[in-house]
């Protein structure tokens, strides 16, 4: 199962043209809770779990 993390800028997901999304293995976030915030390499807003608005 893969975890999928999304940018939520929509500045960011317009000159993308699409959303940048970082996908994790599960495996590789055995410990959620102590995650490292992970953050867009394009404009270094936060990424988060759910799906941006459209
Ligand atoms: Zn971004």
């Amino acid at each position: 199962m893969d975890i999928l993390y999304y940018c939520q800028n929509k500045q960011c997901q317009n000159a993308q043209e699409t959303p940048y999304v970082l996908t994790l293995k599960l495996d590789d976030v055995m410990d959620e809770k102590n995650m490292a915030q992970m953050y867009c390499p394009h404009c270094k807003t936060e990424l988060k779990k759910e799906e941006p608005k459209t």
